[in-house]
């Protein structure tokens, strides 16, 4: 069962466990956090589903932690935030990271703190990420967040969420998808019909069972995650979340991170942690305890005989690949299996849960008939830039620590003696000490293109889909870090606190992004301009996907200069608060226009001409060559 009180109400009929439709709408591959949060999304939306997943829902191995206002938007709406927030601390503490040689160790060069950066929203970004979104940044490890969504999921789609079922095939037929199912535990297999299928299974066969390339680098660096418990308060600078260790042994990148899992304290007070270490070439990668506690000791740099309990280990590579196709006829790949890049900027389960988050409304409209089925061709032009530029982004992310080893005097073919040497120069108290100093400082600084990088994160926007483009829209306009906010058709609505929305009190105002329904297309005008959009909207023909209109009091007018649209003007929003069109101004035959841009919308629109995801894939092989470089040196 799972493992958190289900005190949700089920929005789908019970399935019993042991029923098994012959046909059902949506089937959903894996139970990961992008497979959960696809049939929370789906059932919300009304949408029968059944999700099968080969082990059991509950992980012992650490891998994301980091949830992206977006996300946080995302399971607000799933009803899942404020259980995140409850759990995730509210302190400032854990929005840091660091940069140290090591926790401890024999000399005063060990346990030095070579530097820190604010992260994910902390510090003088606080201001920023509230500009950008009602929702704050949350830090909740995996390892609790999936049993979470798998409580929410079965609380809200009882008996439809089924553990140890294993898809092993996949035939496409022209009104479904038939999948075969292999029981686990009985060894029986099972045929289901689905009129679509979400693969979310995290890459491991669907990608093959559809035929589908996945284009770009893979194994580019071995990493082995260990999940330990260990007492490391007695380390004073031990204050961040997120620590990187940067040793000789390390060839001017670092040897390993430090991050801390909780559960209740995410800086040296955390009884347990994640010790992440890069492979070198030809280490020893032998899984017995002694063989890794060994290089957990010699990482951290403490004593042979300190307590450390070995929870968990495990092995996986740096890549950046993205499938060359999000959409197999019926059926569409989501999260890690349709893009798989390093956690250098967190990016792959919030991607992930994107991913669901604009197919689910999608689906839902195409199953409910409100929509042609051409609308699903959108997922994909949608979805696989944005996919593109953070796997290019994370490359680029894990190249940034290298200047930070080189501006302290580490490299390939520095020695182990030599580069503590080199350390001790930084450290001293000489004008080359200082001159390295400056340089590790500004090093550091560089690494803000990953921890504060908001606009990847609020600002990527859709260039082609279901949407009536502008001229001159790109997937990330900008630095990583400089966000503006952007009523572009392909945006994110920007958010707005408002002060005499409907339901809003002085100490509780209403965000532009709560106007939205999460079911229909939701036209924002102004409140003067309200009558002639009203006409236009009871006039739109009774078929398709509803229009609900949402005047925005003229008191808080402020939302026109943000969208830039006048006293006439409106904004169409999508279900996933994504802009589909604008008008600036009121146009003159408003029921007609709005009817076109509908139809326009709800049909998927068009891919563009150029492939937009090439630009990325380019800069993918790049940092992915300059990244193998420097891990072969
Ligand atoms: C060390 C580390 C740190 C990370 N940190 C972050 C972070 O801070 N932020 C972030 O956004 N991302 C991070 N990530 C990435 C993140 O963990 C993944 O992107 C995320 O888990 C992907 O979710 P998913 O649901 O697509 O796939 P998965 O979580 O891999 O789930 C897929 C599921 O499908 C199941 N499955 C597989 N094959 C089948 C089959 N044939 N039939 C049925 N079920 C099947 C699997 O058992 C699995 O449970 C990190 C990753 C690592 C390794």
């Amino acid at each position: 069962m799972p493992p958190t009180p289900a005190n949700r109400t089920a929005l789908l009929d019970p399935l019993d466990p042991g029923e098994w439709p012959e046909e059902i709408p949506v089937l959903i591959v894996g139970g990961g956090p992008v497979g959960l949060s696809s049939a929370i999304l789906l059932a919300q939306r009304g949408i029968e589903t059944l999700l099968v997943e080969r082990r059991s829902f509950e992980s012992r191995f650490p891998r994301a932690h980091l949830l992206n206002v977006r996300t946080m938007e995302i399971f607000d709406e799933m009803g899942v935030a404020d259980d995140i927030y409850a759990l995730s601390p509210a302190d400032e503490n854990w929005r840091k990271v660091a940069w140290y040689t090591s926790v401890a160790g024999p000399s005063p060069e060990h346990g030095l703190k070579l530097g820190e950066v604010p992260a994910w929203g902390g510090g003088v970004d606080a201001v920023r990420h509230a500009q950008a979104s009602p929702r704050a940044f949350a830090n909740l490890p995996q390892i609790r967040l999936d049993g979470l969504l798998w409580a929410h999921a079965e609380a809200v789609a009882p008996g439809r969420i089924r553990a140890f079922h294993e898809l092993t095939g996949v035939e496409q037929a022209d009104d479904a998808v038939v999948a075969t199912i292999l029981d686990r535990g009985s060894g029986e297999t099972r045929r289901i019909r689905a009129r679509y299928l979400v693969a979310a299974d995290g890459g491991r066969v669907s990608a093959e069972l559809l035929g589908v390339e996945r284009e770009g680098p893979k194994a580019i660096q071995d990493v082995i995650s260990c999940y330990v418990s260990t007492d490391l308060s007695f380390w004073e600078g031990g204050t961040a979340l997120l620590t990187h260790s940067m040793q000789p042994s390390g060839n001017g990148r670092p040897v390993g991170a430090l991050q801390a899992l909780g559960p209740h304290y995410y800086d040296r007070r955390s009884p347990e942690w994640l010790v992440a270490r890069v492979r070198r070439g030809g280490e020893e990668v032998s899984d017995d305890e002694a063989t890794q506690l060994r290089g957990i000791r010699r990482m951290l740099g403490v004593s042979e005989d300190h307590p450390i309990t070995l929870q968990s280990v495990s092995h996986w590579q740096y890549e950046g690949v993205v499938a060359d196709r999000f959409r197999v006829g019926r059926a569409f790949l989501a999260g890690d299996a349709a893009h798989r890049h390093p956690p250098t900027g967190g990016l792959g389960l919030n991607g992930g849960v994107q991913d669901a988050h604009n197919l689910a409304w999608k689906l839902a409209a195409v199953l409910r008939g409100e929509a042609p089925a051409s609308l699903l061709d959108s997922y994909e032009w949608e979805r696989r830039p944005v996919a593109a530029h953070n796997t290019a982004h994370s490359l680029e992310n894990a190249g940034r620590h290298g200047p930070i080893g080189a501006a302290l005097g580490l490299g390939p073919g520095v020695g182990e003696a030599e580069g503590w040497k080199q350390i001790e120069i930084f450290a001293s108290d000489t004008a080359e000490g200082e001159r390295r100093r400056a340089a590790v400082e500004a090093a550091v600084l560089e690494n803000t293109n990953d921890y504060s990088q908001l606009n990847v994160e609020a600002g990527f926007a859709y260039v082609a889909g279901a949407l009536l483009p502008e001229e001159g829209s790109e997937v990330l306009s900008g630095s990583p870090t400089e966000f503006r906010p952007s009523a572009r058709p392909g945006s994110h609505l920007p958010h707005l606190w408002l002060q005499h929305a409907r339901g809003a009190t002085p100490t509780a105002p209403v965000s532009t992004l709560d106007l939205v329904d999460p079911r229909r297309l939701t036209l924002l005008v102004s409140e003067g301009a309200a009558g002639p959009w009203a006409e236009a909207v009871a006039g739109l023909a009774g078929t398709g996907v509803p229009v609900v209109l949402r005047p925005i009091d003229e008191r808080d007018s402020a939302w026109r200069d943000l969208c830039e649209v006048d006293a006439g003007g409106a904004v169409l929003v999508r279900p996933d608060r994504k802009v589909a069109w604008r008008t600036r101004r009121l146009p003159g035959r408003p029921r007609d226009v709005l009817e076109d841009v509908r139809r326009t919308v709800m049909a998927g629109g068009r891919p563009c001409a150029e492939d937009p995801a090439a630009p990325f894939m380019r800069r993918i092989r790049d940092a992915a060559a300059a990244l193998s470089a420097a891990a072969s040196r």
